[in-house]
């Protein structure tokens, strides 16, 4: 059976950037506005010789701390549930915030496999020392990818790819 890898993470922290990267297609729909519902997407993808499914997960952009909370436990679940490799994306820009500490905890209970991708990182000489308080999150290595500029993605799929 080939493997799922899923892509979870905040809004906006690129989830769907990276899918688009990672599938080399644009399939996923990357969204500025706020308030309109993104479906999880499915790709065939491939790196060397390794094919796998590839997930992106949205959701409804949340109106409120609870909901954001809420669908992010959802997206864990479905992801825990379905995939043998997760990708746990965060943003460098914004640094680690709550609600990554909430879902990294469910996501380490779950003995899946996670790689802990810290995306945006544009510039390793401006954001490179930002990476390291993603150790926080007992997630072991971050991963530091510029998924708009496709840099650090054979890194991260290597790891990935170590767990199929
Ligand atoms: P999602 O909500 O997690 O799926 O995030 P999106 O992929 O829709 O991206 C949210 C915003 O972040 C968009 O404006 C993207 O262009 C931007 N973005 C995604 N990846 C990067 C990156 O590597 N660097 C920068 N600077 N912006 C990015
Ligand atoms: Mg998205």
């Amino acid at each position: 059976r080939k493997a799922i890898v899923a892509v979870v993470g905040r809004p906006n922290v690129g989830k769907s950037t990276l899918f688009n990267t990672i599938a080399g297609k644009q399939i996923s729909i990357v969204q500025d506005t706020p308030g309109v519902t993104r479906d999880r997407i499915y790709a065939e993808a491939s790196w060397l010789n390794y094919h796998f499914t590839l997930v992106d997960t949205g959701g409804i952009e949340p109106v409120s701390d609870d909901i954001l909370l809420k669908q992010m436990r959802s997206q864990a679940e479905l992801a825990i549930e379905t995939a043998d490799v997760i990708i746990f994306v965060t943003d460098v820009r914004s640094g680690v915030v709550d609600a990554d500490y909430e879902v990294a905890n469910m996501l380490r209970k779950s003995k899946k496999p996670v790689v802990l991708c810290v995306n945006k990182v544009d510039s390793v000489k401006k954001f490179g020392n930002d990476i390291y308080e993603f150790y926080s999150l007992a997630l072991g290595e971050p991963f530091a990818v510029s998924s708009a500029n496709h840099m650090g993605i054979g890194d991260l799929l290597e790891e990935v790819v170590k767990h199929f």
